[in-house]
């Protein structure tokens, strides 16, 4: 039976029966797999603290290729995070990251850029007291690299570049839509002129270079709401971390 060697960051640990765990990773070589952890929930197991949500480890799991279930062999922790365990709205923030992954790339499908992205997101997390322009980052970084990159640089429709003060954007249409086109088209949703220069920014900016980027003051909420909704429409529903984010921000406004 194929052994498979790589390096990977937990995304979900899940009880299997009253022995067992069910883990799913982030591999760097073999993109999302699900792993079975025999006996990871006696007391004295040889998997520890590497298959909790979050960790990045080095392991060793084998099964059949190309089935969808493995079974985890050996897990060393490269690195825990620990800076994010200790502050909890950083802790919400990770998960939510692991979350999106989770949600927005299939299983076995190798993507060394995506477990680059939550690897540096998370590390990001760790120094970066800019927790809102990460988020924004990372969940812009992650669409365009599952395949859903909003056009930014052109109207959708008619492929000009004509904008006054407000643009449009369509969910539906994936991008912008121009104040001619938009007559006919019905934008869900319209932005200052000035948001669209940030929103590309988001799409090229390396997530480690995420305190180099300052929204103005008063767009946040926009650009937050926009990118949002845009990630709503193609997971179909709401992900269960993001109300406690919005919660935790709230709270911390509040307490200022
Ligand atoms: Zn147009």
């Amino acid at each position: 039976m194929p052994i498979f060697h790589s390096e990977a960051i937990v995304l979900r640990s899940f009880n299997l029966s009253e022995a067992d765990k069910l883990i799913t990773l982030m591999t760097n070589r073999y993109g999302k797999i699900k792993c079975v952890a025999k006996a990871a929930r006696k007391i004295k197991n040889r998997f520890g603290a590497s298959i909790e949500p979050m960790s990045h480890i080095r392991l060793i799991y084998f099964g059949k290729e190309n089935q969808t279930l493995y079974r985890l062999n050996h897990s060393d922790i490269i690195h825990s995070f620990q800076e994010i365990r200790g502050d909890l709205q950083k802790i919400y923030t990770g998960v939510y990251f692991i979350e999106l992954i989770d949600t927005l790339t299939p299983e076995m499908h190798p993507d060394l850029n995506v477990f680059q992205l939550l690897q540096n997101g998370l590390k990001a997390l760790e120094t970066i007291g800019s927790i809102d322009t990460l988020t924004r980052i990372f969940e812009m970084r992650l669409m365009c690299l599952a395949g859903y990159a909003p056009q930014l640089n052109h109207c959708t429709t008619c492929k000009k570049v004509d904008y006054t003060t407000k643009i449009g954007f369509s969910f539906e249409r994936r991008g912008i839509i121009c104040e001619l086109c938009s007559l006919q088209v019905n934008p869900e949703i319209y932005f200052q002129i000035g948001i669209l220069k940030y929103l590309k920014k988001l799409k090229t900016i390396d997530i480690k270079h995420a305190n180099r980027l300052k929204f103005p003051k008063g767009t946040e909420l926009d650009i937050e709401r926009l990118i949002h909704r845009y990630i709503l429409s193609h997971t179909g529903r709401e992900l269960k971390s993001y109300p406690f984010i919005r919660d935790m921000k709230k709270t911390f406004e509040n307490t200022l």
